[in-house]
């Protein structure tokens, strides 16, 4: 299964409706995106996908944790 965000070829099916045949569930381990397998043409398939919200690695690497975690208070 090819991850529609970032086309990593990993992803994997990882639940299935209680009735069985309803929908499937699919995740991928590079950037943790989920999706059902009922939505949108645009959600599912790698080439129809958003450009402007697909991701590599370089874009991976560029992310911030949210929300940035502080740095520690220092004890007196
Ligand atoms: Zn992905």
């Amino acid at each position: 299964m090819i991850c529609p965000r970032c086309d990593d070829a990993t992803a994997f099916q990882f639940f299935e409706s209680p009735e069985k045949g309803a929908w499937e569930l699919y995740r991928c381990p590079r950037c943790f995106f989920v999706w059902r397998s009922t939505e949108e043409e645009e959600v599912i398939r790698p080439d129809l996908y958003d450009p402007d919200f697909k991701l590599n690695d370089e874009r991976i690497r560029q992310m911030s944790d949210k929300p940035p975690i502080p740095p520690l208070r220092r004890q007196k």
